[in-house]
């Protein structure tokens, strides 16, 4: 694996909530290779509010998965494009066993070899405090927290100065436990289809935002 990043091809999974978009972005930063996430690619197809978008809201809204068929057509089109060629950071995805081993085949035949899928492990209890909390820039897309990442100054994006914000529709109770039960069901079963392919590191991921980062960092032998 090359220490600077080139050619770094990793995937980061875990329960929703764990912090694997958050701990992306920071790699992005670090590594500079696109960061992939699925979700946000749907939920740019939702905003769009075509017949597609709306079918696609519903199920978000809902805590249930987009069909496979839909997603591995959209990532695998993302991959192709000019700035994955020397890597790229998977968050989302895959999310069942069938996209794990549709990923699987699509890499191989692209001479693609994924480096590390990286499980950031958070107890469900910590996971819907996080997700009742967090809230975004809306200029920037910025996160924050209502208790563990206030802005410095109330009301404004630290990033950008920002004064919208917004928070997940599906980051509610009751569709945040029915995310759980679908990650437990459905995506709990490509944990160990990877660790048998050696590819499987795990990362506590109870500690701050930079003490994941580090370990994530420390695991892939990053050195900043
Ligand atoms: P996320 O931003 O990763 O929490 O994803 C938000 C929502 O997008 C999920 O709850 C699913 O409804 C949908 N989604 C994201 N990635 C996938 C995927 N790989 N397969 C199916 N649905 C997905």
């Amino acid at each position: 694996m090359n220490a600077n990043g080139l050619g770094l091809h990793i995937v980061f999974t875990g329960a929703p909530g764990c912090g694997k978009g958050t701990q992306a972005r920071i790699l992005k930063e670090k590594i500079d290779i696109p960061h992939l996430s699925t979700g946000e690619m749907l939920r740019a197809e939702a905003a769009k509010g075509t017949p597609l978008g709306l079918q696609i809201k519903e199920l978000i809204d809902g805590g249930n998965l987009v069909p496979d068929e839909m997603i591995i057509k959209m990532l695998s089109e993302r991959i192709d494009q000019d700035d994955c060629k020397n890597g790229f950071i998977l968050d989302g995805f895959p999310r069942t066993l069938p996209q794990a081993e549709v990923l699987d085949d699509m890499l191989v035949k692209k001479g693609i070899k994924l480096d590390a899928v990286i499980e950031i492990q958070v107890p469900d209890e910590i996971i819907m405090e996080r997700i009742l909390g967090r809230y975004s820039c809306m200029t920037c897309g910025a996160g924050y927290h209502d208790k563990f990442q206030k802005p410095k100054v109330y009301g404004v994006c630290d990033v950008c100065g920002g004064t919208d914000f917004y928070r997940r529709v599906d980051d509610n109770r009751a569709t945040v436990q029915n995310r759980l039960v679908n990650y437990r069901a459905l995506t709990y079963p490509t944990i160990p289809f990877f660790e048998k392919k050696g590819l499987l590191r795990c990362v506590d991921g109870t500690g701050t935002i930079e003490a994941t980062a580090k370990k994530v960092s420390d695991l892939l032998g990053i050195a900043k």
